[in-house]
């Protein structure tokens, strides 16, 4: 565990370096909470968040009497990691036999890459994966998961050119034949059709549930984390369409950006059914690079 937050630490230098820097040889006054806004507006918390963090930040200071600029950054971590806080809740399968997952995200977010992380990490806790390449529009993106599905030594229901909502189909089925703990359904990023993505991604998710009632148990998308506030209009957007259970936020171990996911928690704290938790982070492109999300952990490795 050591390693990977020291990943994330040096991925989210770039984003915490800003932060960190208002606290050297700083005055407790205006003027440092003037240039902790900037500096985490600047990393993409955006208003809301940031808002609310530096009110929290300031009746912190106040009740413990915090005077040094360590102390003062100290109950900044307390605040972010509060912030953070609803979106911290693991991945639940075992509850239905197949758990269904449906996996989003536009091209590039890392969604291949991350259903490969997610099934090596399935296949740890001793859970048996069947993959369905659903995304039969991009011949790379099939080929890929096939890859992803030899490394893990998993079964694969994939067709050439084959119609992504009867591939899913099939797979939820298989799922269900072969008793496999859980069906990964990895879906397009992009239609090189006049086609719209979130109507072909309904699609899927309504034919899912035709072959199995209580499915899809769970619809996650995979974001970009350096993408910033444009990965919360994904978020939203997506949210939307298709109705999130949950997040797998990417490439965390390089970014500038990593506020963005206070402006998720506070877009959540606002959402009908709850905050969207955030299930894993990826901190690299390797297999192993995949992490559960720790709120405390992740706002200290941001704010150090
Ligand atoms: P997709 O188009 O959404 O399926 O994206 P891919 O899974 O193909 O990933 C796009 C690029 O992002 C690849 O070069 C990946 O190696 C890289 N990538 C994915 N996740 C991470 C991550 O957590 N950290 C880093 N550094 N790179 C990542």
């Amino acid at each position: 565990r050591e390693g990977w937050m020291n990943r994330l630490k040096t991925g989210l230098k770039k984003t915490g370096g800003g932060i960190q820097a208002v606290f050297v040889n700083a005055q407790i006054d205006d003027a440092l909470y003037e240039e902790l806004e900037d500096a985490l507006l600047m990393a993409d918390t955006g208003i809301p968040a940031t808002t609310h963090i530096l009110q929290d930040l300031k009746d912190r200071v106040w009740r413990t009497s915090a005077t040094t600029p360590a102390a003062v950054r100290a109950q900044l971590v307390e605040s972010v990691a509060e912030v953070l806080r609803p979106l911290q809740r693991p991945l639940e399968v075992g509850r239905h036999t197949p758990t269904v997952i449906m996996v989003a995200g536009v091209n590039g977010a890392g969604k291949t890459t991350s259903i490969g992380k997610l099934t090596k990490h399935l296949a740890n806790s001793n859970c048996s994966v069947l993959l369905a390449a659903a995304d039969t529009f991009r011949a790379a993106a099939r080929e890929q998961l096939a890859v992803w599905a030899d490394r893990n030594l998993v079964e694969i229901v994939s067709q050439e050119g084959g119609d992504p909502g009867a591939v899913s189909f099939d797979a939820v089925n298989a799922g269900r034949a072969r008793g496999k703990d859980v069906v990964l359904v990895d879906t397009a990023g992009r239609l090189p059709t006049q086609l719209h993505l979130m109507d072909e991604l309904k699609k899927i998710k309504r034919v899912v549930t035709k072959a199995d009632g209580t499915a899809p148990h769970e619809v996650v998308l995979v974001i970009d984390g350096n993408t910033g506030q444009n990965a919360l209009s994904q978020v939203q957007a997506f949210d939307e369409a298709l109705g999130l259970t949950g997040l797998v936020v990417t490439k965390l171990d390089g970014t500038a950006k990593g506020g963005v996911l206070c402006a998720i928690a506070r877009w959540g704290a606002q959402r009908k059914g709850g905050p969207v938790p955030v299930y894993f982070i990826g901190v690299g492109e390797k297999l192993e690079d995949l992490e559960t999300f720790d709120a405390h952990e992740f706002a200290q490795a941001l704010i150090g």
